[in-house]
């Protein structure tokens, strides 16, 4: 299947989905509605696509010390698998390198691999962090995403202030010391 044929198969039930839902699909408003909501969730989805030790292992570098290295606030879009609808947020990560670090565009790059796709919080930050120390040979690596869930904020519970903190760690973040110096880091 080529991808324009994709698109025009995800086109075709989105399409479907809008007339149950009491829509009128032939109304002008409407007319490439479908071809473009397929497009952009095919996008959303683009990270199933993307080999992410590949975009980690084109960018390692030779490096003596063994300090932790911190990337803040790295801004994430994701889509709760539950429902649908999106989460975002910011992803901090910390890692403790073993003889290489990882050019720091590629951090931000894995964090949208894994965010781009149907995806819970818990796992999201299990994944980068899984990833990166694989993919590194790192000491350890800590990830801590804060996440707002459109799911939470229109509809059931609609609780519209409320975010969600998740931690995932590994290695030598198994010491509380150096998870406390990676927190001191991001406040
Ligand atoms: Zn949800």
């Amino acid at each position: 299947m080529t991808e324009q044929e994709r698109i025009d198969a995800i086109a075709s039930h989105l399409s479907s989905i809008l007339g149950l839902l009491g829509e009128d699909v032939t109304r002008e408003g409407l007319r490439d509605t479908p071809q473009r909501a397929a497009k952009a969730l095919a996008f959303l989805t683009s990270g199933y696509e993307v080999d992410a030790d590949s975009v980690i292992k084109k960018a390692l570098f030779a490096h003596e010390g063994s300090q932790m290295v911190v990337v803040k606030d790295i801004e994430f879009y994701s889509l709760c698998e539950h429902h649908v609808l999106p989460f975002f947020g910011k992803i901090s990560v910390g890692y403790v390198p073993d003889g290489k670090i990882v050019g720091l565009s590629k951090i931000a790059r894995i964090v949208n691999v894994f965010a781009r796709r149907l995806q819970v919080q818990e796992r999201l930050s299990a994944e980068i962090a899984d990833r990166i120390k694989a993919a590194t040979g790192a000491k350890g690596v800590i990830v801590l995403v804060n996440g707002e869930h459109m799911c939470m904020k229109m509809r059931g519970v609609e609780k519209q202030h409320s975010t969600t903190t998740t931690v995932h760690y590994n290695g030598v973040f198994e010491n509380a010391d150096l998870r406390t110096e990676f927190y001191n880091a991001i406040r």
